[in-house]
Order: structure tokens, then C-alpha cells, then sequence
């Protein structure tokens, strides 16, 4: 990086510091204020945390003259620097600091570590600074707070031994308050995000088996449906319903029948393969099968599976008229969607040929092409 960019070239600026501006004081004044305001917008733009910052440090070098400023974060746990973000004219990167670095380390660690802002008037005298560019004479550190809590260090380097005044040093503090606030806001806005996240994937999926829920399923069902009826292909469901699961709690308990739901989940989900496919849980000691783009025949082979399978599982029932261990009846429709019918219809579908396959004994899966006529 040259030594000749951006962080130097305002030494020739005749309004740079209060000494250059000489009468003109308060032309500097203003420039300090311009730049306070300028950092202000930017830290409320709020959007993603390291462009803020980037643009942060831009501007300072913009509008001063320092060679380098930089936003050092730190880690949770406030030991290590995890992050700088920087600008300026940094000739060399120092190794030591290439991957995060404890703060026992630096002048920057010895801010974070006191918690003080640190005025270095002499580089060469100090005995923690770490140099960047060989040009630079005093550097000022400021710790970035929000509350109670250590964010990181503003960084400012200039080529100028007396560039630090008070005056200056006050508004770098309220910057790095800025800066604070921008984190902060970044931070809580990340958060929420997450948790957002986590709140959207808990409304949807099902507490037990850990699979879609109904709520998940109405909504894939209609979204499928909307688009299965513009391409043209059929869409198809696969509805089980545990044998006998009133008398398995009765016998074995409620915590037994518990984990055989849990254990018919990992059947469904062993089987649903396609990549669309959806398992979720129907209702009590129901489970569904949503497969889009297939026919009836070939989701009566996967029911057909699911029904062996589950048969293998060999989980014990003591209390089944069907078999001495827990099995299902499986209802299967098929239907090419159209805007003109309802979803509910593959339901009903579905729902008759389990009422079927009950009816004819349990343990066994029927297959009913869902009629648009019925619609
Ligand atoms: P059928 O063969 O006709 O399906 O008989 P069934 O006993 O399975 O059907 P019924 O509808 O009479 O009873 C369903 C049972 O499923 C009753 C209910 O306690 C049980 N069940 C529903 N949800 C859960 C659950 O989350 N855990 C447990 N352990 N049992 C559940
Ligand atoms: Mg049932
Ligand atoms: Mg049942």
C-alpha cells in the first residue's frame, strides 16, 4: 500500500488541524463537527456491521489527516481481538496480528485491558505499540463501550507528533460512542434475527418426533398445490395412522407410545426421499406423507414400504387384536392439481382409504385416486 494514499495526503489541506487553520479555528471546529455528523448517519444505517464500520474508518481518513484508523473487536469474552476492520495506508500488516490476538498484546490490548483511552504522543518511546507504517509519530485509542460492555478499541495513527489535542481527542471519544451505538445495533438486530428464526422453525415443526407439524403441512400442502396446478403434474399423499395406539398406551404406557411415535417418525423419514417430500405429523398418532410430482402408484409402493417397515421395527404391543407388535394402516391418494379444487379434497381422499383400510382389517394400505369430479 503506498505511503502516499489517502491518510496523508490532507497534511497539505490547510484546514487539517487547529494549528494549520491558525485564525481559522473554527473552520476546524466545523470540519470536526461535519465529520461527528457524518459518522452519526452512518452508524445508524444499521445494515451489516463490518460495511458500517468500513465506512466508518473511510470516512475518518477521508476527512483528517491520519494515516491509519481502525475498528479492533473483540470476542465475547472481551480477552481476544477477533476483528479490525481498518483504513488508511498500513505498508505492512503485523504478523502478530494477522489472526486474533489476546489483548496482553499492543497498545490496542492495553486499551481494552484498562479500559482507559491511551494517548501516545511518541511511537518509538511506548513500549507496546506495534507499527504499521513507519511514518506514523502518535496514535490515540479509545475503548468502545456500549453500557457496560467492551465492544473493542478505536484506533487512530498520525503522521503529526501534536495532532492529539483535547479538542480532537473529544470528538474521537464520541465517535467511538457512535461506533458503540452501530454495534450495539447490529448486535441486538442479529440476535433478534435469530431468534426469529428459531421462533418460525418451532411454530413448525412438531414438539415430539421433531418433524413438520400440521401447521407446516397446510402450508406446504397449498404452496405445492398452487404449483403442481401450473406445471401440470400430479401430487400425491401417503396418511398412516398407528393400529391399536389406545390400547399400546394402556398397556405399555403413555411414554412407551411416546417414543413408538418417535420411532414411526424415523420410518417416514428414512422413506421420503424425494427431494420436495414432506413428513409430518397429521394429528395425534397420524403421520403424513407429502410427495410431489408423484402418482398413486408409486406412493402406494413407498405406503406399501412404510407399512412393512414398521412391521420390521418389531416394536412390542401387548394389546393389539392385529400383530404382538405395533403396525399401521396406510390410506394413499394421488390427484393432478387445478385451481379449480381444493386441497382438501387429496385429504379426504386419503382419509377415505384409511377408513378402508381399518375397516378391512388394519395392517394393510389402500389406494384411492382422488375424482376432481368430487370437487
Ligand atoms: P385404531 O386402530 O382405530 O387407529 O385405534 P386407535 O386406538 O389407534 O385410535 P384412537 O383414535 O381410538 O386412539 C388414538 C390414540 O392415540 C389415543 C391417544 O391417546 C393416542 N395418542 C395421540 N397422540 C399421542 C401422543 O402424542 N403420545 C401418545 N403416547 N399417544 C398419543
Ligand atoms: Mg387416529
Ligand atoms: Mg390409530
Amino acid at each position: 500500500m503506498s505511503p502516499e494514499g489517502d491518510g496523508n495526503q490532507h497534511d497539505h489541506d490547510p484546514v487539517t488541524t487547529p494549528a494549520a487553520a491558525g485564525a481559522g479555528a473554527s473552520a476546524w471546529q466545523a470540519r470536526l463537527t461535519g465529520l461527528l455528523a457524518e459518522v452519526s448517519r452512518e452508524a445508524l444505517e444499521g445494515e451489516d456491521l463490518e460495511a458500517v464500520l468500513r465506512r466508518i474508518v473511510e470516512c475518518l481518513v477521508r476527512n483528517l489527516p491520519v494515516a491509519i484508523a481502525s475498528i479492533i473487536l473483540l470476542d465475547d469474552e472481551g480477552t481476544h481481538f477477533m476483528q479490525e476492520v481498518w483504513a488508511g495506508d498500513v505498508e505492512l500488516f503485523p504478523q502478530e496480528l494477522a489472526h486474533g490476538w489476546p489483548v496482553s498484546v499492543g497498545a490496542a490490548g492495553r486499551c481494552a485491558r484498562t479500559g482507559e483511552a491511551q494517548l501516545i504522543n511518541d511511537v518509538d518511546t511506548d513500549p507496546d505499540y506495534i507499527s504499521g507504517n513507519s511514518a506514523v509519530r502518535s496514535e490515540y485509542l479509545v475503548p468502545i463501550r456500549h453500557r457496560t460492555r467492551l465492544h473493542g478499541v478505536l484506533n487512530i495513527e498520525s503522521t503529526r507528533a501534536d495532532f492529539f489535542s483535547e479538542e480532537t481527542r473529544s470528538v474521537f471519544d464520541a465517535i467511538a460512542g457512535q461506533v458503540a451505538g452501530a454495534i450495539h445495533l447490529a448486535r441486538v438486530v442479529g440476535e433478534l434475527e435469530s431468534a426469529n428464526r428459531k421462533l418460525e422453525q418451532l411454530s413448525m415443526s412438531d414438539g415430539l418426533t421433531g418433524i413438520a407439524n400440521r401447521r407446516c403441512f397446510d402450508q406446504r400442502l397449498s404452496a405445492e398445490w398452487e404449483w403442481l396446478a401450473g406445471e401440470g403434474r400430479e401430487l400425491a399423499l401417503v396418511l398412516a395412522d398407528a393400529d391399536a395406539f389406545k390400547p399400546l398406551n394402556d398397556a405399555h404406557g403413555h411414554l412407551y407410545g411416546d417414543e413408538c411415535l418417535r420411532e414411526l417418525a424415523r420410518i417416514c423419514m428414512r422413506l421420503a426421499d424425494g427431494t420436495d417430500d414432506l413428513v409430518a405429523r397429521f394429528g395425534g398418532e397420524e403421520l403424513v406423507l407429502l410427495l410431489p410430482g408423484r402418482d398413486l402408484a408409486a406412493a402406494q409402493e413407498l405406503g406399501e414400504r412404510l407399512r412393512r417397515d414398521v412391521e420390521a421395527a418389531a416394536m412390542p404391543h401387548a394389546q393389539s387384536q392385529v400383530a404382538p407388535h405395533v403396525t399401521v394402516s396406510v390410506g394413499v391418494s394421488a390427484v393432478r392439481p387445478s385451481k379449480a379444487m381444493s386441497p382438501d379434497h387429496l385429504i379426504a381422499a386419503a382419509d377415505r382409504a384409511l377408513y378402508m383400510a381399518k375397516a378391512r382389517g388394519r395392517n394393510r394400505v389402500i389406494a384411492l385416486e382422488a375424482d376432481p369430479k368430487d370437487a
